[in-house]
């Protein structure tokens, strides 16, 4: 029985988090579920050299923003309250992923493959990341 799983969602497809609902059922019967959402905005506004301007949006307001819309989406886990925790960071996605299941050390994490509309044999770039580098197993949703 695993004792820490992580399930990183991408919040901006909530599509792609229906696949892994029963998988995350079916695997976390005693198991503490950590959420993960990864706010992935830092290069992206740092390129356009926005990262110290007033354009920048107030990070813990999107923080806490994507932290309601994360506490929304996993209610269809169904998970029993004490044993999901969510957790919102900045970041490179896969960077972020892969550094929270060192920390809570997770024996299993749970990915979707890819957004749906792709190859089925099409591996994600985040997931594809989180494959290759994570040091306990992964299940790929498909
Ligand atoms: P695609 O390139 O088709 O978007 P990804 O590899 O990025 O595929 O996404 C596959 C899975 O990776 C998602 O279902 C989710 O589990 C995880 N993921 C991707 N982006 C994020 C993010 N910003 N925060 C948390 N998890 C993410």
């Amino acid at each position: 029985m695993y004792r820490s799983i992580l399930v990183p969602i991408d919040i901006s497809e909530t599509d792609l988090t229906r696949h892994v609902v029963p998988q995350v059922q079916a695997h976390a019967k005693t198991a503490k579920v950590h959420f993960l959402a990864v706010i992935p905005t830092v290069p992206f506004y740092a390129s356009l050299g926005l990262a110290y301007s007033t354009e920048f949006p107030d990070r813990s307001g999107l923080q806490a923003k994507a932290s309601e819309k994360l506490e929304e989406i996993i209610k269809q886990f169904n998970i029993p309250a004490g044993r999901s925790q969510t957790h919102v960071v900045y970041g490179p996605p896969k960077d972020q992923i892969l550094k929270l299941a060192e920390a809570v050390d997770a024996e299993l994490i749970i990915i979707a493959s890819h957004k749906p509309g792709f190859s089925t044999y099409l591996l994600g770039s985040t997931a594809a990341a989180v494959v290759r580098h994570a040091k306990c197993p992964v299940l790929v949703v498909r």
